[in-house]
């Protein structure tokens, strides 16, 4: 048995076996230089993996042939068609044998040289450059012995594990057959961790170097509340577990069997909303049905980072998405933000952000590239409009620092209001214009927004990362981002004293308002509205219940006087620990 510690994302347990991801392009390959005497070696591994690659493009050709005709299972003739060229393979033979290299090495230079090459030529050609690139990753998959996860291949849920998995990779995961997620790398404030959530599976990131150590009939433990992760456990480890695996059953069921109203209110009768965070259309589903009073943050950018072969959205995927959207919260509202992509949220295939930033997370991402990419942001928001008519919808900016960037944003929103009217086509004309409170300019300047803003809802996700110059994707200065640091926290106090001197609405859809741990703090605080992970709902609803606001309040007193997210975060796990036997 091995037990390894990770970042706890997402909590819950799922015992069972792994499925491997590999997410990435295989990096670039080390040079290793080798002698006379081990190129028969290196040749005769290039064989095997010639080899194997041909075998899988085969049963690939076979399974889709099967399952979706004839005209797909062709696609991997090209493919066969490049791996068998004579030319190709005694290009890297001879790579090994002149250069007196590994094969690795070989396979990975020569590919990409391949590749470049294709990439120069008239487009019909140049479109085969990106064949080419997975045809080296097929062959460096074998050379390197990385099992490739196929979903299609899974008949029960599995333990999908990564070494780094990329927001877009995580959300094209099956949720139906993923028990649970744990990767080597990775942080709470990626984007990956949001995914993981929104698939509401138990999910540890970060937990370091394990892959090596599984095979494929490892079985493991991912404990997503206590962010621990055992291989092969023993016969006591795995009976306690699966003990535990079934009361938290038994409390889910025991949730989702209560009777639910929208409204949910404190001991002291403090009407408090729990919202649901989704990232795709269907999760709205569980929103309403858990009773939430709304879809208090709907990322629109998956809709990008999912679009199949990285092209953009049309009008009618974004309408059709919408639309769905709304009329499944039937007349609750939906805060439709408009696409935060740029940073950790880059479609594969589409460039439009420069290749060359320095600083991904402080350059041309959220708000800003929209107002950069005019047509693509015209485009969502005329889909936005015309779904208004089928529910209630209001409409959100991420990461505004300044009102100019509000004011540009709106007027946009406005033109393409005035477009929709000459041509006659409804939606509703009172849509509320808001803004995502991320950036520490915002909270500063949050009275000037104020005026002219109709709600505001705080990113504590990215607050927390600009206020602590901490990067949220970054393994290294984790330690600096910390929900419970005293910084954010009075962050979120000026935002809330301010929006309520304006009287204008203020929720909270960070992470943050997910971990139950925190629900005390947030309501001391003043908030009253949070959003959180859809699968997170009807707990959160029936925490409210048993804390009064004078007691949160009370909590939030002697937080602010604490001078280290250590000591903010003993309070609030000592309260929580007291909560813990209630079954929450
Ligand atoms: C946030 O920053 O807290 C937020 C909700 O937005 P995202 O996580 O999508 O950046
Ligand atoms: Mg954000």
């Amino acid at each position: 048995m091995i037990t390894y510690q990770g970042v706890p994302v997402y909590p819950g347990v799922a015992i069972g076996k792994f499925s491997v991801v590999v997410s990435d392009r295989v990096g670039a390959q080390k040079r290793v230089a080798i002698t006379q005497e081990q190129v028969g070696a290196e040749l005769a591994r290039l064989d095997s993996a010639f080899r194997g690659a041909n075998k899988t493009l085969e049963e690939n050709r076979e399974d889709a042939t099967r399952q979706l005709g004839e005209e797909f299972g062709r696609l991997y003739d090209a493919y066969l068609l490049i791996l068998n060229d004579a030319g190709l393979r005694s290009r890297i033979e001879k790579t090994v044998s002149n250069e007196l290299v590994n094969v690795e090495y070989a396979v990975d230079t020569t590919l990409n040289q391949y590749a470049d090459r294709l990439r120069g030529l008239e487009s019909r050609y140049a479109e085969r450059a990106n064949d080419v690139l997975d045809l080296k990753d097929r062959l460096l998959h074998q050379l390197l012995s990385i099992r490739v996860y196929d979903p299609a291949e899974t008949a029960e849920p599995t333990i999908v594990a990564a070494s780094f998995l990329k927001p877009s990779a995580a959300a094209k995961l099956d949720p139906d057959k993923t028990a649970a997620i744990v990767t080597e790398n990775g942080s709470i404030g990626s984007h990956t961790a949001i995914v993981a959530a929104a698939m509401g599976v138990p999910t540890i990131l970060g937990v370091g170097p394990f892959l090596a150590e599984t095979k494929d009939d490892t079985v493991a433990i991912v404990d997503g509340e206590l962010g621990r992760l055992i291989l092969d456990p023993t016969p006591d480890v795995l009976a306690q577990y699966e003990r535990k695996l079934a009361k938290l059953r038994e409390n889910q069921e025991r949730l989702a069997a209560k009777a639910r109203s929208v409204e949910t209110y404190t001991s002291d009768g403090v009407c408090v909303e729990i919202k649901g965070n989704i990232e795709f259309p269907n999760e709205a589903k569980t929103c309403f049905e858990y009773g939430a009073p709304g879809v208090g943050l709907y990322r629109t950018e998956f809709l990008y980072l999912t679009s199949p072969n990285g092209a953009l959205p049309d009008e009618e995927t974004h309408f059709q998405a919408y639309k769905k959207v709304v009329e499944t919260m039937q007349g609750r509202p939906v805060t439709i933000r408009t696409f935060d992509l740029g940073a950790d949220k880059l479609p594969s295939g589409l460039r439009f952000t420069p290749d060359d930033e320095s600083n991904p997370f402080m350059g041309l991402r959220s708000v800003r590239l929209s107002l950069r990419n005019g047509d693509m942001f015209r485009t969502q928001i005329r889909a936005i409009l015309r779904a208004s008519v089928f529910g209630r919808v209001q409409v959100m900016f991420p990461l505004v620092s300044t009102v100019m960037e509000y004011r540009k944003a709106r007027m946009i929103f406005n033109d393409v209001r005035d477009e929709l009217v000459e041509k006659h086509i409804p939606f509703d004309p009172d849509i509320p214009l808001g803004i995502m409170v991320e950036t520490p300019a915002a909270v500063v300047t949050l009275d000037h927004f104020a005026r002219e803003v109709d709600f505001f809802s705080i990113g504590t996700n990215d607050l927390l990362q600009y206020t602590m110059a901490t990067d949220r994707t970054n393994p290294s200065v984790s330690e600096l981002y910390e929900q419970e640091s005293p910084a954010l926290i009075r962050m979120l106090k000026r935002t809330v004293d301010v929006a309520r001197t304006y009287d204008r609405p203020v929720s909270l859809c960070g992470q943050m308002g997910s971990m139950p741990e925190n629900l005390p703090l947030l309501l001391g605080l003043g908030l009253r509205t949070l959003s959180v992970s859809p699968g997170m709902i009807l707990r959160l609803k029936e925490l409210c219940e048993t804390y009064s606001i004078d007691e949160c309040r009370e909590l939030v007193n002697r937080a602010m006087l604490m001078e280290s997210a250590v000591e903010v975060r003993m309070l609030l796990r000592n309260d929580w620990n007291d909560r813990l036997h209630l079954g929450y």
